[in-house]
This record gives C-alpha cells, sequence and structure tokens, in this order.
C-alpha cells in the first residue's frame, strides 16, 4: 500500500472534509505534550504525519520541568527558540525531610555545577508549552493535526486504518500511541495494562512571592508525599515566581480546594516553612489524582506505545514528560534506521528495535518513583531509617550524588542521536512528506 503525504494546510477540525481518507505514513494518536512533540519529530525527519487528538491548552498551575536531553530534544529540532525567556533554569534541587519521622533524613542539595551542567533543565508553564507546539504544528509541513478523538483502529497486514468520532477515515503505516493513560490504541492492538493508585492528589498552583527562588527546587518530604517549590520565569509585575507540586491526601485536597487563594496561599507559605516569604496564588490551581500504569509490551503489529500510553507514574524528580520525549526520539530513530534499510517502518522488527531501546528507561523510572513515593507515605521504621541512610550517603559520597544527577536528567544506556550532544544530521530517503 502506498500512502501519500497529508495536506499540509494543518489544523482540520472535526467534521471537515469526511469524503477523502487522510493518508500518512505515521498517525500519531494524541494530541498532548507527547503526542505534539512526537509528530513535530516524525515530520522533520520526513515522515508525513496525521496528528488526531485535542489540544489542551487550559492553564492549571501545572509546570513541566524539561532536563537536559529534553532541551537538546527540542534544539534538535529547531523548536526551542519558541520557548527562550519563558522558561526557568534550575541550578539546584534541595531536599527537606519534613516527614516528622523519628530518623529524620539529612537535607540534601543537588548542584548541576557539580556535575558540568550550567543548570539540570529548564522549567515552563505545561500550556505554554503545549501552545508553542501547536504553533510549531501548524508551521511543519508534512503534519496535519486533526482536533477529534479516534473512535475505531483497525489493525491490517500492511496498514493501520483508524476512524475518528466525527467519521474521518485515516491510513497509516503505524501508530505512534501517544492517547494517555486509557489508551484506545494499546486497547485495540491488545496490549494489556497494569494500573494501580496511590492515597495522594497532587495540587497545582503558580506562585508569586517576596523572595527569590535563587533558581533552586526545593523539594519539602512530607509523609502524604514531596511539597516541591520549582522555579518559574520572572513576570514584569511578579518577580519572583514559582510552581507548586504538593501530593496530600485525597481528603486535604477536597478541603484545600474549596480555600479560597489566600487561605491556600497562606497553607502553603506554612507548609514550605516560610522559605520564599509571603505568597500569592496566580491564576486556578490544578487537582490530580495520583496513579501508575505500566504496559506489558511497548509496541504490536503497527502500533508503538509512548508518553503516558506506555507509561504512568506520579510527578516525583519531574520524571514523566522527559521519559515520553526519550520514546520519541527512539521512536523517531528506529523508524529512520529502517527506512534506510528499506523496511516497512511497522513492521515487528522496526518496533521491536524502539521497545528494545525503551524497556530499560521506562521500568527503571517507574520503580524508581514508586519505591521512592511509597518510602515517604510509609511511617515504618526499618523504612525511614533507609531513606534516611539513602539521603546520608548522597550527602556523604560525592561519586554517589553526582551518579544519581547524571541518572536523573540524563539516562545511564545510550541516548538516542536527537538528544546527544551534538545530533547528527541524516538525510531524508522517504519520498512521502519529505519537505525539510
Ligand atoms: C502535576 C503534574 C506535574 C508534572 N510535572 C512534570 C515535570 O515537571 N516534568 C515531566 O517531565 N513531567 C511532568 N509531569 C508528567 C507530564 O505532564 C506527563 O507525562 C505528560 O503531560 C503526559 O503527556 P501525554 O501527552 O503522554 O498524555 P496526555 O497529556 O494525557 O495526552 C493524551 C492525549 O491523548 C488524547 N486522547 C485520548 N484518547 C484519545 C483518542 N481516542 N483519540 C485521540 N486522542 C486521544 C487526549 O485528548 C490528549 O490530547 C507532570 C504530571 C503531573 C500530573
Amino acid at each position: 500500500m502506498t500512502l501519500s503525504a497529508p495536506d499540509t494546510s494543518t489544523s482540520v477540525h472535526s467534521g471537515e472534509g469526511l469524503d477523502a481518507p487522510v493518508t500518512a505514513d505515521v498517525l500519531v494518536a494524541g494530541a498532548g505534550a507527547a503526542g505534539l512533540s512526537a509528530a513535530l519529530a516524525l515530520a522533520k525527519a520526513g515522515f508525513s504525519v496525521v496528528c488526531v487528538g485535542y489540544t489542551d491548552r487550559r492553564a492549571n498551575g501545572r509546570t513541566v520541568a524539561l532536563f537536559e536531553t529534553s532541551l537538546r530534544f527540542y534544539k534538535s529540532l529547531g523548536l526551542w527558540e519558541r520557548f527562550r525567556g519563558k522558561t526557568a533554569p534550575l541550578q539546584r534541587i534541595s531536599m527537606i525531610d519534613a516527614t516528622g519521622a523519628r530518623f529524620k533524613a539529612p537535607s540534601v542539595a543537588f548542584a548541576a555545577a557539580e556535575i558540568g551542567f550550567s543548570a539540570f533543565g529548564e522549567n515552563i508553564e505545561n500550556n505554554v508549552l503545549v501552545d508553542g507546539l501547536v504553533a510549531a504544528v501548524n508551521e511543519t509541513p508534512g503534519i496535519r493535526l486533526v482536533e477529534a478523538l479516534l473512535s475505531d483502529i483497525r489493525f491490517e497486514h500492511d496498514a493501520v486504518i483508524a476512524v475518528t468520532d466525527a467519521g474521518q477515515r485515516i491510513e497509516a503505516k503505524l501508530v505512534a500511541a501517544a492517547d494517555g493513560r486509557g489508551s484506545l490504541s494499546r486497547a485495540k492492538a491488545g496490549i494489556g495494562a497494569r494500573s494501580w493508585t496511590y492515597p495522594q492528589t497532587a495540587l497545582t498552583a503558580l506562585l508569586s512571592h517576596a523572595r527569590p527562588h535563587r533558581n533552586i527546587s526545593t523539594e519539602f518530604h512530607t509523609r502524604s508525599g514531596p511539597c516541591t517549590l520549582v522555579p518559574l520565569r520572572p513576570l514584569p509585575d511578579a518577580p519572583h515566581r514559582s510552581s507548586l507540586v504538593w501530593l496530600m491526601s485525597a481528603e486535604d485536597a477536597d478541603r484545600r480546594r474549596a480555600l479560597d487563594p489566600e487561605a491556600l496561599a497562606r497553607e502553603v507559605e506554612i507548609q514550605v516553612d516560610h522559605l520564599l516569604g509571603a505568597m500569592a496564588i496566580d491564576g486556578p490551581s490544578g487537582f490530580f489524582p495520583m496513579a501508575g500504569m505500566s504496559v506489558d509490551r511497548l509496541y504490536a503489529h503497527r502500533v508503538a506505545l509512548i508518553g503516558e500510553a506506555a507509561h504512568v507514574f506520579p510527578p516525583l524528580a519531574a520524571q514523566g514528560l522527559n521519559l515520553s520525549l526519550r520514546d520519541s526520539a527512539a521512536l523517531v530513530e528506529a523508524l529512520e534506521d529502517a527506512r534506510e534499510q528499506g523496511k516497512d517502518i511497522g513492521e515487528r522488527q522496526t518496533l521491536k528495535a524502539y521497545a528494545n531501546a525503551r524497556k530499560g528507561d521506562i521500568s527503571l523510572r517507574t520503580n524508581g518513583v514508586d519505591i521512592l513515593n511509597r518510602s515517604l507515605l510509609s511511617d515504618f521504621i526499618p523504612v525511614d531509617v533507609a531513606r534516611g541512610a539513602g539521603m546520608f550517603a548522597f550527602l556523604m559520597i560525592g561519586p554517589l550524588r553526582r551518579a544519581l544527577m547524571r541518572e536523573g536528567i540524563l539516562t545511564h544506556g545510550s541516548l538516542p542521536r536527537l538528544m546527544q550532544p551534538r545530533p547528527r544530521r541524516r538525510s531524508l530517503t522517504s519520498g512521502a512528506g519529505a519537505q525539510h
């Protein structure tokens, strides 16, 4: 089956032009940060792309800390310029034990300079990131964004046939499934998933405060999970700003949801021990019940899972989207390699190479975050002692601390080409959509 490049007039709203099927090399299911980023990386590698999903650009107090590999990814794709001036660097990360445990863990500070980086990464409002990605998608030849939901997906021998809820038919060689934790693509491909919940809700908010954050992200480890302040860029009328991710019980979240912004700001100030002085809440807050999910496999015939369709865990240590971008970079690489060897991009061997490149990183992050989170929730004394001993080791043993910092922002395995310090430009050989 030969697939043509999508019409590059980009955004389509559900209901338009339903007669002709849209065809592309890759159907990206989902238009969250992971799906949009994958669509851009695939199109810039010369694959024609149809991206289907609703973009969520509501402000909900949520930000995303993008680490070094993610910054390299966006820089390699020529996207980072869009976000310049909209981010704040994270130069230090400070962890403070506020569990009230009998064996209190020592406070530990990690400095990016200690491992030769000027910053661990950059923090940006989620909606600002998604806005920039949507603008880039609309300007990038070779991508068509369809604002709709997929209602059906069929995996045929040599193609994927999908239909949106508006009746638009889409044909592609492969689905890059970024349709989130309840992924339809995953279910239709028969890939099993195991989900679990945590007794926590994350409250997110943007804060302005009296004292500067000095580019330090501070995590207070409480018995209900971390309460983290992450630096944000200044605004003309608010020179000192941070974002808040505060994990708490569902009951506390319900109570705080009912507070007015002034009362909520007072509770944050107390929780963070008045570290940044008087605070005010800027804009709406968000409340996210905490869950985890892992999948049996990362691929099946003509489908590769990326982002939260492939892994879900609580927002500790800011790993989620960073991991998702590594999925995208690895998928692009596997498809480029297949194309170079004249192989079908949707065939098993191609997708197996993708899965092999990703499974170690994904399992390490999912398990690491789970253990860290549960160690805070437990008031079992041996667990407190082990956590305290771990923090003490990170405080005292420089090589261990530096290894943890490197692992947090890079990965121990080899990085995909798009994330290497100086990405090699690859020649484009695919016909469809190769317009860059
Ligand atoms: C409070 C909080 C703080 C976080 N902080 C960080 C951080 O600092 N650093 C970090 O790296 N990560 C962070 N994360 C994680 C990160 O935000 C997520 O990993 C990321 O947003 C998930 O993106 P996604 O695109 O995979 O999923 P989603 O954002 O859930 O997107 C899924 C998309 O699929 C679409 N969809 C669903 N069903 C269909 C269908 N049938 N057809 C078509 N489309 C469909 C949806 O409409 C949506 O567009 C945080 C998460 C939370 C909750």
